[in-house]
This record gives C-alpha cells, sequence and structure tokens, in this order.
C-alpha cells in the first residue's frame, strides 16, 4: 500500500534514513525540514499519513498537528509524532494535539513501518490491499477485481479507486471537494464537476447487477455510499 508521506524532521541524517526506509518500503516520500515548508507542501499536496518531529525549529510539531486539525481540508490526514521524549504527559499532549500514534526516538525503521501500517489501516483503509465486501459486491484492492453477484465488473482506473474510498467510508456524507482529495488526491488542480462524471460512469458499470443504487446522491452535499440496497 504506497503512501505518500510527509517526513517533517529537522535533522538531516534522521529525516534521511526515514525516508530511504520509507521509499524502500514502496512509500512516496515528501521532506519538509519545518512547519512552515510542511505548511506550504500540503498547501499544494495532501499528504496519506505526516511523520511529524516534535521539536523543529519556529513552530514546535504539537503546534502544527493542532494547526493541521483545526483546518478542515486538512482534518483527517493521520499523524504520527516522532520525539526524543518518553514521558507520559508529552504522550498526551501530543495525543490531545491530535496525533494518532507516537514514535519515541531512536526507533528501529521496521517499527516506524509497522505504526505506519496499522495507522493507516485504521484511519484511510482504502490505502491497504485488504478486500471490501458490500451487499454482494466485492472490491479486492491486490488482483483490482470488482465482482458484482460473481460477475466481473470492468472499471476505469478513477472509479476503481472512487468506488473503493466509498465502498471503505460507507454511510458518510462525502462532499465533492474531499473526495477530490481522497481519491484524486490534489483538489487544487481538478474541477469539481469532474466528480460527477466519474460517479454517473461508476453508476453506469454498476447498473447491471443494481449495485448503482448503493451510490447516492445527498442533494446540496455530495453523495454518500449505502451499506445495504433499498
Ligand atoms: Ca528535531
Amino acid at each position: 500500500m504506497p503512501a505518500n508521506v510527509l517526513v517533517v524532521e529537522d535533522e538531516p541524517a534522521i529525516q534521511e534514513l526515514i525516508a530511504i526506509n520509507l521509499e524502500h518500503a514502496g512509500h512516496n516520500v515528501l521532506r519538509a525540514l519545518d512547519a512552515e515548508q510542511a505548511a506550504n507542501m500540503v498547501r499544494n499536496v495532501l499528504p496519506d499519513l505526516v511523520l511529524l518531529d516534535w521539536m523543529l525549529p519556529g513552530q514546535s510539531g504539537v503546534a502544527f498537528a493542532k494547526r493541521l486539525r483545526e483546518d478542515e481540508r486538512t482534518r483527517s490526514i493521520p499523524i504520527i509524532m516522532l520525539t526524543a521524549r518518553g514521558s507520559e504527559t508529552d504522550k498526551i499532549s501530543g495525543l490531545e494535539a491530535g496525533a494518532d500514534d507516537y514514535v519515541t526516538k531512536p526507533f528501529s525503521p521496521r517499527e516506524l513501518l509497522a505504526r505506519i501500517k496499522a495507522v493507516l489501516r485504521r484511519r484511510s483503509p482504502q490505502l491497504t490491499d485488504e478486500p471490501v465486501e458490500v451487499a454482494g459486491l466485492r472490491l479486492d484492492p491486490g488482483t483490482h477485481r470488482v465482482i458484482a453477484d460473481k460477475t466481473p465488473v470492468e472499471l476505469g482506473p478513477t472509479e476503481f479507486r472512487l468506488l473503493h474510498f466509498l465502498m471503505t467510508h460507507p454511510e458518510r456524507v462525502h462532499s465533492r471537494a474531499q473526495l477530490l482529495d481522497h481519491v484524486w488526491g490534489d483538489h487544487v488542480f481538478v474541477e469539481e464537476r469532474t466528480v460527477d462524471v466519474h460517479i454517473r460512469r461508476l453508476r453506469k458499470a454498476l447498473e447491471p447487477s443494481l449495485h448503482d443504487r448503493l451510490v447516492q446522491t445527498v442533494r446540496g452535499s455530495g453523495y454518500r455510499f449505502a451499506d445495504t440496497p433499498g
């Protein structure tokens, strides 16, 4: 499950070590040396996960985590804090600032990768390779196959990602901007009506098995994936 991971770390040697290990595991790495650089990067591309050092020059990691949580666009990005501190109070203030997990330096690359995987599985199930099944509709990210009532469904790559995101986040309303952020990965360069075009294609592909009814329009808000037909 390759993810775009933003590493915010001011010590070049540690940043390099983390980046090499993440890239080796198949992730794409974006690097920032402080919170300001990181904020600029996040403005352009939403990462799938942020590895955030606690002690940074300028704005601290904790303050930056709070900033990400306060902005609607960046609110749901998973955050793992990196720190040399290990005390219980520091851990609590990191988690209160909105971090999903916490890794204490020095950590082994293997431990870090395991934590990343666990957080992504919990927070971004559409990035994992686990098959999902809803009401007779099965999507397998590992084989890139979609089966509706035992019949294969042919989908384009965008419709596949869109369906994967919807199936792993059922019964919630997603605005077009949110779908662009999560499925296209970068809302800056795509128009919102693009979402409607791909929803239409997805519904058409799901029509023969009547699973198109699961993809529901929520007037004035966006789209929702129902976890039961009807
Ligand atoms: Ca540091």
